[in-house]
């Protein structure tokens, strides 16, 4: 699956938002948005033109990047969610926060979506006791994510346990961190998801 390869921080410019894509470094003042918090390129400094559609591309594309998707995947999950009873933008979200690699992220085990794709992609990452290597992979209430034996003492999901601390679980997740291992206690609600994105933009730009 291809995926953006550029400067994150930049992403997090262009949207005017934290958008957390690089652990630690985000926390500190060393965030590029503190140091520059206006979106990059020549035209950086030069207000935009506020429109409908300007503000309901931002918010699709400030999303997207959260979870570190492109275009095609992303639009797929809409379409998804578009097809399942109850709020398209809830379940939007909610097919989001049920892939794998956010759940790993999430539970503390990696310290940003990023990291958590590369643990998932290089087998360090168990669903109900078997190897996923698949970072869309949606888990399901009653699932159990578990870090694999042999990655249990990797320095990188030690340091990212340590940074975790600072956030805190979402209560649709339950982590035992001495286990190494999370549980799917259900489906997120969206007053669980603590994220500032207002889907329904999103809903209205992919309904024109
Ligand atoms: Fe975004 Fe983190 Fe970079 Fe700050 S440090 S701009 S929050 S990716």
């Amino acid at each position: 699956m291809a995926r953006y390869v550029g400067a994150d921080c930049r992403l997090c410019r262009r949207e005017g938002a934290k958008l957390f894509l690089k652990g630690d470094r985000c926390y500190t003042d060393k965030c590029a948005l503190a140091r520059r918090e206006f979106p990059p390129g020549d035209a950086g400094k030069k207000r935009p033109k506020e429109s409908e559609y300007r503000l309901q591309l931002r918010e699709k594309q400030k999303t997207k990047r959260i979870y570190g998707l492109l275009e095609k995947q992303f639009r797929g999950y809409y379409d998804l969610a578009n097809r399942q009873s109850g709020v398209t933008g809830e379940n939007l979200l909610r097919i989001l926060e049920t892939r794998l690699d956010n759940v790993v992220y999430r539970l503390g085990f990696a310290k940003s979506r990023d990291e958590a794709r590369q643990q998932v992609r290089h087998g360090h990452i168990c669903v109900n006791g078997r190897r996923v290597n698949i970072p869309s992979y949606r888990v399901r209430p009653g699932d159990l994510v578990a870090v694999a034996a042999k990655a249990r003492d990797f320095l990188v999901i030690k340091t990212a346990l340590i940074s975790s601390q600072r956030t805190e679980v979402p209560q649709w997740l339950e982590v035992d961190i001495e286990k190494l291992q999370g549980s799917i206690l259900s489906l997120p609600e969206r007053t669980q998801i603590d994220l500032d994105i207002r889907e329904q933009l999103i809903v209205e730009l992919y309904s024109k």
